[in-house]
């Protein structure tokens, strides 16, 4: 693992809170940026640890970036170790490979289904790994991708069409849930940096109500559009 790793977190709500807060002291990270769109709202601010009221209004990324430099020693100083950047906008198609491609590991912790899509069309076109994890209600989950093995397309082939999947606003979300997933995330995040991912070509799901937890390996999809194991795509074409 390289003692100077990039990391991209997309989302700095529930999970990109923990998340960035556990990474930040991890001393092998050189630099950590942050991306999402929204600003601190009320609702939710008893999972986004990062945030409080008193940034109501402002980009989430910069009163996360705050707080971070407010408790992590690394940040503090006249010679901190890490940096922390911040992209207040969404990750989208036109953004997204070059913001990937200045990074070595992209993070998701978005509560948004065709941003995990992209993340992970994303990742598998440039052949770098990428973790995307979720919580809604009581359960978890979280998947690795990583070249050569099945990827978020391979599990969920399309976008679902809108409205036809509960929401975490409309479904809620147990605060410590997002705890324990992030600190999940942040472990695999560690192990995928050192060359040696626990849940490639796999999902992790946990029930918090029940305390279960399954690891379900899956098989790359043949006709995945995505995948980092599929040809290339002049190849597919003259399949
Ligand atoms: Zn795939």
């Amino acid at each position: 693992m390289s003692d100077r790793a990039r990391l991209l977190i997309v989302g700095a709500g529930g999970l990109g809170s923990p998340l960035a807060l556990a990474l930040a002291c991890e001393p092998r990270i050189a630099q950590i940026t942050l991306i999402d769109p929204d600003t601190v709202e009320i609702s939710n601010l008893h999972r986004q640890i990062l945030l409080s009221s008193a940034a109501l209004g402002r980009p989430k990324v910069d009163a996360a970036a705050e707080l971070l430099h407010r408790r992590c020693p690394r940040l503090q100083g006249t010679s901190p170790t890490l940096r922390i950047a911040t992209r207040a906008e969404r990750l989208t198609a036109k953004n997204g490979a070059s913001l990937l491609r200045q990074h070595d590991l992209v993070i998701d912790g978005s509560d948004d289904l065709h941003t995990k899509f992209l993340v992970n069309d994303t990742a598998c076109a440039l052949g770098m790994p990428a973790l995307i994890g979720g919580v809604v209600r009581f359960s978890g989950q979280l998947q690795t991708l990583w070249p050569g093995s099945a990827c978020y397309r391979c599990l969920f082939e399309e976008p679902p069409p809108p409205d036809s999947v509960v929401s975490c606003q409309q479904a809620g979300v147990l605060g410590p849930a997002c705890g324990l997933v992030a600190g999940l995330m942040a472990q695999e995040a560690l192990a995928i940096l050192e060359g040696q991912p626990r849940y490639a070509g796999a999902v992790l799901t946990l029930d918090l109500l029940t305390f279960a937890q399954r690891r379900i390996r899956l098989a790359p999809r043949a006709d995945c559009s995505a995948c980092c194991s599929a040809p290339p795509a002049d190849e597919k074409s003259t399949a």
